[in-house]
């Protein structure tokens, strides 16, 4: 098990008082759920401290066996944390959310329109009973780490048909599970250093016995979807501008364990990560809407982001599909990982809260229980719409010259003014980009004169590009002191 080093005087204390069994461990989770495990079974956990609506806890596998079958939506409903230490410092830091360089931008209606046309929903079907297949994908069990080595294969194999050598895959070994995560890596054209993920988990628990835990819903859905999304983009010969990732977890059910390390070893290395989305439960349709964006644990504008997407691309015609939203809960899946590092996460999930796949975590989380991968598919066709718009070089489009008496476009104290009164026509956006081409600040407006506060923005020269209403674009260098 694991090595429990004794560092600290509190830690020892804690040991001697709690050590009940080696099989006990740490984590953070809701206060409230943290309470009423104590309530109910008060020999299985310990209630180390509490702040805000966190609570620490040091408690037995079947406390967290109770709790993850007991949580409303899905997930284990706590994270795992190695030691009281790292536990404490997780409930103790503020989350900020480094806002990304990227503003968000919809301008690449040709090349997704291609990718979307060669979505094949059997493709879907088949990894999801492919992974079916294994029985168990148990983080501990032997059929748990052969379904990544087989996944790396899989993925290996895929960009080597579409003859890409932009593209490597790699076993993530971690510290707290014998099974290895897998991460590929499609490294980008101009700015290799800025990264777009999109993941799910490889790994299944079932409450009725780990060895039949076929998990076809959760997740080998979310893992067959981001496939499905990055062949369709290989075949498109899409290569992405940006880093794209795509990361299939080990040991999500106990506790974001796979996810949690690479998302620590990412944020202490720094790793720019523009913006990240989870696939988890992505084919069972139980609700009136098809997609619901977890609202807790998640990121306002980037799930604002992934509504104009929707809005944009799948509003009406082949490809329509529609969106609510909804909640999970603490610690759910693995976006809650990436989240509390700081980064801007996203979930988009199969139903609304409660209306999910009633089958997960049994022996009949089966492929039969939908029969079709068709709602999967709508979550591929999210994530490549995801994908393309963030990973693409932003870049300048259609540029009509207009003459210059009439606008006019100027900064002053860190403040950019613009009016188009005398102009004939409306504005309909105004998008800021820095030198290098990256779209830095987005504004929908419909107002012919106003003002955008620049004062985040570092020194140097940028590109203010006004779109109008009529499709025309003026483009104007502005320099900030
Ligand atoms: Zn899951």
């Amino acid at each position: 098990m694991k090595k429990i080093i004794l560092i600290s005087l509190t830690i020892l204390l804690n040991i001697s008082v709690f050590a009940q069994d080696s099989d006990w461990f740490y984590a953070t989770m809701a206060r409230l759920d943290a309470r009423e495990l104590k309530e109910d079974i008060p020999g299985e956990i310990d209630i180390l401290t509490e702040k805000g609506y966190e609570a620490v806890v040091f408690m037995s596998p079947s406390a967290a066996e109770l709790l993850h079958d007991r949580i409303l939506v899905h997930g284990p409903g706590y994270i795992f944390k190695s030691s009281y230490d790292e536990a404490i410092s997780s409930i103790n830091k503020t989350i900020t959310t480094t806002s990304s360089r990227m503003a968000f931008t919809i301008t690449e209606d040709e090349k997704v329109s291609e990718v979307l046309e060669l979505m094949n929903v059997q493709n879907i079907e088949d990894h999801i009973l492919e992974l079916e297949n294994y029985g168990t994908r148990y983080h501990n069990l032997a059929q748990g780490t052969q379904a990544a080595i087989d996944l790396k294969a899989k993925w290996e194999a895929m960009a080597a048909f579409y003859g890409r050598t932009d593209v490597s895959v790699r076993l993530y070994n971690h510290n707290n599970t014998p099974m290895p995560s897998v991460i590929m890596t499609i490294t980008g054209a101009q700015f290799p250093d800025e990264f777009v993920i999109v993941g799910g988990h490889l790994d299944s628990t079932s409450n009725q016995g780990n060895n039949d835990a076929p998990g076809a819903d959760d997740d080998a859905s979310g893992i067959a979807t981001i496939t499905e999304a990055v062949r369709t983009l290989f075949e498109a010969d899409f290569f992405p501008q940006r880093t794209i990732e795509i990361m299939a977890y080990a040991a999500e059910e106990i506790g974001l364990v796979g996810s949690g390390e690479i998302a620590q070893e990412y944020s202490s290395n720094n790793v720019n990560i523009s913006a990240y989305v989870q696939f988890d439960m992505t084919n069972y349709n139980g609700s009136a809407n098809d997609v619901y964006l977890i609202t807790d644990f998640t990121n306002s504008s980037l799930n604002g982001f992934l509504m104009q997407l929707i809005d944009h691309y799948n509003a009406s015609g082949a490809h329509q599909f529609t969106y609510g939203t909804s909640l999970c809960n603490y610690g759910c899946s693995d976006h809650a990982s990436w989240y509390n590092e700081g980064y801007m996460a996203a979930f988009p999930f199969e139903a609304s809260f409660g209306q999910h796949n009633p089958n997960i975590h049994t022996a009949n989380d089966t492929f039969s229980i939908s029969g079709t991968a068709d709602h999967a598919l709508k979550f591929a066709k999210l994530c490549v719409e995801f994908l393309v718009e963030t990973a693409k070089h932003d870049g300048l489009v259609g540029i009509t010259e207009v003459s210059e008496e009439l606008y006019e476009i100027y900064t002053l104290n860190n403040t950019l003014y613009y009016n188009f009164d005398t102009y004939v026509e409306s504005i309909d956006s105004i998008v800021i980009y820095d030198i290098g081409g990256r779209a830095i600040i987005a504004v929908d407006d419909t107002k012919n004169e106003g003002s955008i506060t620049l004062t985040h923005l570092s020194s140097g020269i940028y590109i203010v590009n006004v779109q109008t209403t009529n499709s025309e674009v003026v483009n104007k260098k502005i320099m900030i002191e």
